[in-house]
C-alpha cells in the first residue's frame, strides 16, 4: 500500500481526475470521522463544503453500510448524485422478502445477547448491525455476537470497527454498487475511498487503470492499492481532486 497523497503518487491521482471517471465514498470513518454515537455522524465543516464543490466537477455517490435514508440525512444539500445503503443492497434490492429475511434474525439475536450489556442491534431493515462500542468486555461481546449469527443461517457475517454486520447471503455488496453506479453514470473509470472491512468488496475488485481503491489508514492485508493515513486527510485528498481537474479543464480551454 502506498501513500496516495505523497508526491511520487500524485501522478496516477491525477491520471483518473483527468479521465472520465465516478467518485465513490463510504461515509463513516471515511467523510466523517468515526464517533462514539452514530446519531453524530456529522462531517467537518471543511469536507462538506469540499464534498459539494467536488460535486458539481465530478459525478459523485456515497455507498455506505447505513440505511439509505439515514445517510441521505447526512448528506442533504450537498448535491452528491446518489447515496446507496445497506452496504449495496438499497435502493437496487431492497426487496420485501430480504427485509422478511432479516426479520427472522431478530428475535433469535435479541434472545443470545440479551445478556451482554453495551451491546446494542441495530435494524436497518436489509441488514443489521450490531454494535459492542459500548461494552466493557469486548472480546467476550464479540464472540458472543459471532456465535449467534452463525446459527442465522443464510447470512453474510462481515467484521467492522467494533461492529459486526449481518447481511443477506447472496445481498449486493459495496463492488457489484459501484460497478453498478459507474454504468448508470456512463463513467468509464473509478476513484473509492473507505476504511472497513465492508469496503474490502471494492478494494477487492481489481481493476487496474479502472479502479483506483484508497483506504482510510494503512492495513496489512487490505485489498486497497493505496491509503491517506488519516480521515483528517480526507479534506486534503478533496482538494487534490478538485484541483486536478480544475486544472484539466484549463488546459482543454488553453488547447482549443
Ligand atoms: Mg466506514
Amino acid at each position: 500500500m502506498r501513500n496516495i497523497l505523497s508526491h511520487a503518487n500524485l501522478e496516477i491521482l491525477e491520471q483518473f481526475a483527468w479521465s472520465n471517471v465516478l467518485l465513490a465514498f463510504d461515509y463513516d470513518g471515511t467523510l466523517a470521522p468515526i464517533v462514539e454515537n452514530p446519531e453524530h455522524a456529522d462531517m467537518r465543516k471543511t469536507t462538506r463544503r469540499l464534498l459539494g464543490e467536488l460535486a458539481r466537477i465530478y459525478p459523485c455517490v456515497v455507498i455506505s453500510g447505513r440505511a439509505q435514508a439515514d445517510v441521505n440525512r447526512w448528506l442533504q444539500g450537498v448535491g452528491i448524485e446518489d447515496a446507496i445503503g445497506n452496504h449495496g443492497v438499497e435502493p437496487w434490492k431492497a426487496t420485501t422478502r430480504m427485509r422478511d429475511d432479516v426479520r427472522t434474525w431478530l428475535p433469535v439475536l435479541h434472545g443470545a445477547l440479551a445478556h451482554l450489556k453495551g451491546v446494542t442491534i441495530e435494524d436497518k431493515d436489509f441488514s443489521l448491525a450490531i454494535h459492542y462500542r459500548h461494552s466493557r468486555e469486548k472480546k467476550k461481546a464479540r464472540r458472543a455476537i459471532l456465535e449467534a449469527a452463525s446459527r442465522l443461517g443464510d447470512v453474510r457475517i462481515i467484521g467492522g470497527k467494533q461492529v459486526i454486520n449481518l447481511v443477506p447471503k447472496g445481498a449486493p455488496h459495496k463492488g457489484m454498487a459501484l460497478e453498478r453506479e459507474r454504468e448508470r453514470l456512463g463513467c468509464d473509470t473509478a476513484i473509492y475511498v473507505g476504511d472497513d472491512e465492508t469496503d474490502e468488496d471494492v478494494f477487492a475488485l481489481d481493476e487496474p487503470g479502472r479502479l483506483l481503491t484508497i483506504r482510510v489508514g494503512a492495513k496489512r492485508g487490505s485489498a486497497a492499492s493505496y491509503y491517506i493515513p488519516r480521515q483528517a486527510e480526507v479534506d486534503e485528498l478533496l482538494r487534490v481532486l478538485i484541483g486536478t481537474r480544475r486544472k484539466a479543464e484549463q488546459r482543454r480551454r488553453v488547447g482549443r
